[in-house]
Formats: C-alpha cells, structure tokens, sequence
C-alpha cells in the first residue's frame, strides 16, 4: 500500500471508493470467512465435532494455519468458530494494509477515532430470549484438560461509565455456572473501575456480551486505551466507517448490531462466587477463587448465528493480545521518544511479557529512560529489551545475539522490586512482581569496526536456483572429475 493510504485519514484510508485494486477492510464476520475461504484459510470440519475437548483440539492442531468452521458441534443447531486471526498476515489482511503497516495503521485508528451510528433493528435481534438457558441456547465448549467446564472466551464484554456514561469494551473469560450466570475474571481495568462505581452505590453493573465480531471490531477491544475512550469507536477509524450499534433489550447499552449474539445481563453487586480453574494466555491455568457473577436478562442473536471460541493460550488468543498493545505501547513511547522505531511483543513472552523495542540511539542511557516509560504503559509488560536499528525484532534468534554481544549485565540491566505486574504470571504474588529492563544496543562512541556487523559482500543477492549446478550432491565426485 501507498504513503498516500498511511497518512490519509482513518476513515479515508483503504477506502472502497478508490476505484483501483487496493484491498479494503473487512467489516463483517461473513465477510472475512468468505475472505479467509477464498485462500484456503478456512477448514470446514465434519459435522459433530464433540463440544467437549475435540472441537480445541482440532482447533489448536490447524491454529496458526486455518480457521475452523464446526457445524452441529454435538449435535447443536449453532455452529462455533474459532482460530478467525491467528496469523499477523491476516489482521494485516483484515486491515487491507501490508504487514509492515499494520501497527500505523492500528495506531491512525486509535488516533483518529471514529463515533458508532445507532440503527433501531438489527441482524444480532433477529432472535430475543428473555427466558436464557445458555447450555441449551448456546454451544459452549469445553477446552483445556482441567477447566471448570463450559466457558464463554471470545465475548466483547460492553459496559457504561455510570458517571460518564461513555462506554468501553473488553475480554474477559466467562464461566458458564448456571443457566442465566456466569462467573467472569474483572482484571484491574476499566470495566473493573465502573462495576466498583456502581457496587458502591448497591448497584449491578449492566454488562453486554457480544459474540461473533469481525476481526477488527474484535481488535479494537484490546487497545489499551485511556479511561472513558470507547474502543467501538476504533473499530469504526479501522472500517474507515461508523460501527453500527442497537440498543440493548433490557439495558441502555449500545453492540454492534452485525454482531452474531448478545448475551445481556448485569454484574451483582455483592455477590463473589466460586471460578475457574481456567486455560489462560500464558500456557496456564487461572487459579479457582471467589469472583464476579453476571446475572443474565436476555438472550439474542441472527437467526443462523454463528459462535466464536478462542481456545485459550491458541495463537488466536495471543495475538489479539499482541497487535493492539504494540500498537498502543509504540505510540505511547513515542510520545516522550520520537526516535523509538517499533516495539515487538514476543511470542515467547505470550504476546504480553515481553517487550522487544528497536530505537535510533542518540543519548547514553535513554534506553532505561524507555524501559521506564514501557513499564508504565501497561503493567503487563516485564521485561524490555532496547535493540538498535541494526536489530530485527520480529527475529528472537537477533534479539538474543543482541543480548549476548551488546549487554552487559552489571551496567546495562535495570530492576524494579515489587511492582504491579500481571496477576496470570504464575511467578508473581499475585500480581507483585520484578521488571527487568536490559539495554542491548552499542556505545555511541564504540570504535566503529568493533561494533561492526560481519556482512559478506553480494550475499543478499545470490539467486540459489541459477548458482547451483546440474549434478547432484549424491554425484559429488562425478561433478569433480567429469
Ligand atoms: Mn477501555
């Protein structure tokens, strides 16, 4: 894509009306499936698939390369879904920009945002149950080995400022306790901040649940925006279009009316009950304990809706994590750094722990400076790296040579005690823990051979195909003596 479609405005950019054949974003579910379908992403699996354990598993056997369609899953009328963006290609894809793009995009969006239009009938209220029994009305799998039975993972969780009134969305795991209740992990957020507003005045906290978004509305939920800034509003800046919302049936909330299902109801003042053990984003189990109760009111969705599951620890999970922090977290450094480049959240820290930051160095030390400032952009980054130019962050294997050549550990590491980290890393009390910052780049006055990276001249341009010979390396004596 063009400089022109970077800069444009968020909701000019990757237009529609552009006439030539730039890609668009997606805005629906059924959209990005027929996408997905069209380049053999989607795998539509057998008919029922048990809801019970087999669905993850297929699902996290094809995570990464397809996603996975199950109709009847154990004989339910609702087919699931899961694995929709479990490649940073997709979301890209989604987004209708390069890879190389998507965090400035993301980032335009968050920048630009762009406010929902309300529409009074909408495809997610085709079908209103006032009376809900979630385990007969919904297919609710089962994942991880030792989960505490039906969860509802991939749920857009809408609620309202009860001062404000502005809105905000979120992820939060939903166990299943009863046909109209669910219990819900409220991490220390916003959400969490609104339902302590209304349970100081006695009051529940209406919440909505939206399942079964498209990808980029989906996104939109995880940016770590500030208080009182509704992520819908980014999903419309993405769209390069206003989101279109309904009203609720039984509260004053506002989902997407694309949307597949609403789950309605309202948090309990009050009321703590028994959740989890649950498969979470870092490879382990949420640990059982009292937490909030979600009272149900209503039930709606589209006549042929649609479930969407993200197996807990998948790629899917990860990612959606990922791409909005570092979008988010890159603009934030930037707002103090200019000279910061691009920030990587790792794989291998789950998309949350651990932070790769690439940066033009012009000062000693601003690389502590810069690992203060990414520890306070969100607690859930513990710790950062500060590369050099030179350094691809996308590459772990670069990032630790790195380590290795540029680091030293009694001038170049930075700790900080018994901060707020995140309450799912096992290896905090919970959620007290240690950052640690390590600045891997070179000594602005380093000689400049002995920082030099080795280079073979030409070896970037070596065609492999036209350099290697006819004879075969089982015929390795023949080519010497022909
Ligand atoms: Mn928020």
């Amino acid at each position: 894509m063009t400089e022109t479609t970077m800069h444009a405005p968020a909701n000019g950019g990757a237009s529609v009306t552009s006439g030539d054949n730039k890609p668009r974003p997606v805005t629906t579910l059924r959209e990005w499936l027929d996408h997905l379908a069209a380049r053999d992403r989607l795998a539509v699996i057998k008919p029922g698939t048990s809801l019970k354990f087999e669905l993850a598993a297929i699902a996290k056997k094809l995570d990464g390369e397809k996603a996975t369609l199950f109709p009847s899953p154990g004989g339910h009328a609702i087919p699931v879904l899961s694995g929709l963006v479990s490649d940073r290609q997709w979301i890209a894809d989604a987004m209708g920009v390069n890879a190389s793009e998507l965090l400035a995009r993301f980032q335009d969006a968050a920048a630009n945002p762009l406010p929902w239009t309300e529409v009074t009938s909408a495809p997610v209220q085709e079908v209103v149950h006032r009376d809900v029994d979630l385990g007969k009305q919904l297919p609710l799998p089962v994942h991880n080995e030792h989960d505490n039975g039906e969860y509802i993972t991939a749920g857009l969780c809408i609620s309202r400022n009860p001062v404000t009134g502005v809105q905000n969305v979120s992820l939060h795991r939903l166990q299943v306790s009863g046909p109209n209740r669910l219990g819900v992990l409220l991490l220390p957020r916003h959400t969490h901040m609104f339902y302590e507003m209304a349970e100081r005045a006695g009051q529940p906290l209406d919440v909505a649940i939206v399942v079964g978004v498209d990808p980029l509305t989906l996104l939109s939920s995880q940016a770590i925006a500030p208080i009182d800034f509704d992520e819908l509003t980014i999903a419309g800046a993405l769209h390069g279009a206003p989101l279109p919302v309904v009203k609720c049936v039984t509260s004053e909330l506002r989902v997407p009316a694309e949307a597949e299902i609403v789950v309605e109801g309202r948090v309990l003042p009050k009321v703590r009950e028994l959740e989890g053990p649950f498969g979470e984003f870092p490879q382990y189990y949420g640990e059982r304990a009292n937490r909030h109760v979600i009272e149900v009111t209503a039930l709606t969705h589209r006549k042929d809706a649609l479930f969407h599951t993200i197996v807990g620890g998948g790629l899917e999970h990860l990612l959606l994590g990922g791409i909005p922090r570092e979008a988010t977290l890159l603009a934030h450094l930037r707002r103090s750094f200019p000279n910061v480049r691009d920030v990587h959240l790792a794989r291998g820290g789950v998309c949350r722990y651990h932070l790769y930051v690439q940066i033009a160095k012009r000062q000693e030390g601003e690389a502590k400076n810069i690992m203060m400032g990414a520890f306070a952009g969100h607690y859930d980054v513990k710790h950062v790296i500060v590369v050099d130019e030179d350094v691809d962050i996308h590459n772990p294997a670069e990032v630790e040579w790195a380590v290795s050549t540029r680091f030293q550990a009694d001038r170049d590491l930075l700790i900080v005690p018994e901060s707020q980290g995140s309450k799912l890393d096992p290896s905090t009390r919970n959620g007290v823990g240690a950052k640690m910052g390590m600045d891997a780049t070179k000594p602005l006055d380093a000689d400049e051979m002995k920082f030099k990276r080795i280079r073979v001249p030409g070896e970037d341009d070596v065609d492999v195909k036209k350099v290697i010979g006819a004879v075969p390396g089982s015929s390795w004596r023949k080519a010497l003596n022909p």
